[in-house]
């Protein structure tokens, strides 16, 4: 919702600028439709980065939505209208499976708004779960 690219530009440049954070490489922009969630909702605009940080993946995390909510974030109900929605998708190897936070992101695989995005940062990054590359996740979910 509201000024789109200002709000993924804005938690960009709040990552970058936390002390465990080291860099923020982000990739191109990419509007696509909803999927799920209620009807009449207009177009997301999605994005991936890539981040070098000195914090576990679960600080990580918190700081992500610590952004989340400095922008705003509300959780009125799942796959809603928002500001901002910041998902930790890979963190290295690491294989997470606690209440607040699964790695990698159960849904990444199959979404292909995330692996566009995903593969102009990590396109040979290997998901430790699906045992295949970013770049062959998303060749092979295009038909
Ligand atoms: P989806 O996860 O299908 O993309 P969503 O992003 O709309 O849906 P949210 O309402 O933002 O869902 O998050 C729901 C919960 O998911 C959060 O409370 C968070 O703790 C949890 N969660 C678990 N794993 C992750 C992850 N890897 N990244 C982000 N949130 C996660
Ligand atoms: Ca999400
Ligand atoms: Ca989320």
């Amino acid at each position: 919702m509201g000024d789109r690219r200002h709000f993924i530009e804005t938690a960009s440049a709040a990552l970058g600028a936390d002390p465990g954070v080291l860099d923020v490489r982000l990739s191109c922009l990419h509007e696509t439709e909803p999927e799920g969630g209620p009807e009449g909702q207009g177009p997301f605009l999605n994005a991936a980065a890539r981040v070098e940080t000195t914090y576990d993946a679960v600080s990580l995390f918190d700081l992500m939505q610590r952004i989340e909510g400095d922008l705003g974030r509300e959780r009125p109900q799942p796959w809603s209208p928002r500001t901002i929605d910041l998902d930790l998708l890979l963190f290295d190897d690491d294989l997470i499976d606690i209440p607040k936070l699964t790695v990698p992101h159960p849904r990444m695989h199959e979404r292909k708004f995330v692996l566009v995005s995903l593969a102009e940062i990590a396109g040979d990054v290997i998901h430790p779960v699906m045992g295949q590359t970013i770049n062959g996740l998303l060749n092979s979910l295009s038909c």
